[in-house]
């Protein structure tokens, strides 16, 4: 046994190896196939030219340390020091690595949500932690995934050194509500719990439904490491600009453990995001009303098809239910699916610790090219 034993290849990498093998559509890893508006790729470009290509300061480059803290503060009015609260890393992925790394000790409880984006479970484990999931289950209306607050309540030990939590939430597409948050926050302040939250799907949420971090209720701008990137807000996510906004004490100590994992980032494609996150907020409106309407578009697509579709309320991701379509083994499903109707999705169950949960799930998604989606649609049907 090592840490890493039962981790082999993630399920996106899989799942995008077997699409380009086979030809097919690719639904399963969340990436979109249109680039992020052109000001930030014509920026990346002339500050690669006039020369932002040696190594940036080790906490990021400053114009864009300013530019995060100014956007929190605009839009959430939490308030941040650039030069101490605000730490640049590659992605989303390494801030969030670093900080479980950075604050979990051998046998200390993460308490997080599952279904769970699967790099949380790889760092827990690598820093020995040991996982508390709290299941995410359909609310009794059908219309969003939402958990049980004596179950979470029930999570919460004097072992417990760290929540996570992510919203809007992949994959069930759920966006967390501040009553939802103040729940959690009870816990977090009574319990002496610190809140890791990964909010790369901030901008990205529909129907009026608005993003609230966790950071800014009451008492948890002092306990709350807040992580998010530029992949999705701006449609680079091979770019890999992330950033960890928190406390001074909580934010050195994930820049001591991230100066040996990655030290920095890309520079010059900082600069270009510094831009952006200034500059460019009418286009990621404008990219998260039509992410709205492709998810209509591909939920009406996968109805038709014969899938009973969750509801989405942000993210790139809808949840499928396939039992209507005769099927109860996602994994299998997928396997097939992407051979035989030549799209390729993601099951569930492998954002479940107990793997047992969400077999009859798939998720797909739909951050695509409007024809893209509707020859998904059009094979799915074909098919089922
Ligand atoms: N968290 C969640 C919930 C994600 O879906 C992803 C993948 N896009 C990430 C983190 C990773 O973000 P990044 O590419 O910025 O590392
Ligand atoms: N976040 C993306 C998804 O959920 C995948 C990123 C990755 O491949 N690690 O599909």
């Amino acid at each position: 046994m090592t840490r890493m034993s039962g981790f082999g290849e993630t399920i996106f990498a899989e799942m995008t190896r077997l699409a380009d093998q086979a030809g097919a559509i690719n639904l399963g890893q969340g990436f979109p196939d249109t680039d992020g508006p052109r000001s930030l790729l014509e920026g990346a470009a002339r500050y690669v030219r006039e020369g932002g290509n040696q190594y940036p300061p080790g906490q990021g480059r400053a114009e864009l340390r300013a530019a995060v803290a100014a956007d929190r503060a605009q839009r959430y009015g939490l308030a941040y020091d650039p030069d101490t609260e605000v730490y640049v890393t590659v992605g989303a992925t390494a801030g969030i690595a670093a900080s479980v790394l950075a604050l979990v000790e051998p046998g200390d409880e993460v308490v997080l949500f599952e279904p769970m984006y699967d790099s949380y479970s790889a760092v827990i484990a690598l820093a020995q932690g040991v996982r508390r999931p709290v299941t995410l289950r359909p609310s009794a209306d059908g219309a969003r995934y939402t958990f049980d607050p004596d179950e979470l309540a029930a999570a919460v030990t004097p072992r417990t050194r760290m929540i996570i939590v992510n919203t809007p939430h992949n994959p069930t597409g759920t966006v967390f509500t501040e009553e939802e948050l103040a729940l959690i926050a009870q816990l977090c302040r009574e319990n002496d719990v610190i809140a890791l939250t990964d909010e790369v799907y901030e901008h990205l949420t529909f129907d009026g439904v608005a993003h609230l971090p966790l950071a800014a209720l009451p008492g948890m701008a002092e306990r709350t490491l807040s992580v998010s990137s530029a992949g999705k807000t701006f449609s680079v996510t091979g770019w890999k600009i992330g950033w960890v906004m928190g406390p001074e004490p909580l934010v050195r100590a994930v820049r001591t453990v991230n100066q040996f994992l990655t030290y920095t980032a890309n520079g010059a494609q900082q600069l270009a995001v510094a831009d952006a996150l200034r500059g460019e907020l009418d286009w990621v409106r404008a990219h998260r009303d039509a992410l709205q309407a492709k998810r209509d578009r591909l939920a009406a697509g996968l109805a038709a098809a014969g899938f009973a579709v969750g509801r989405t309320q942000g993210s790139y991701f809808v949840m499928a239910d396939i039992r209507p379509l005769g099927h109860d083994d996602g994994v299998a499903f997928v396997r097939s699916l992407v051979h035989q109707a030549g799209v390729a999705a993601v099951p569930a169950q492998v954002f479940y610790a107990d793997q047992n949960e969400g077999r009859h799930l798939v998720r797909f998604a739909f951050c695509k090219r409007d024809e893209v989606l509707d020859e998904a649609a059009a094979r799915l049907r074909a098919w089922g």
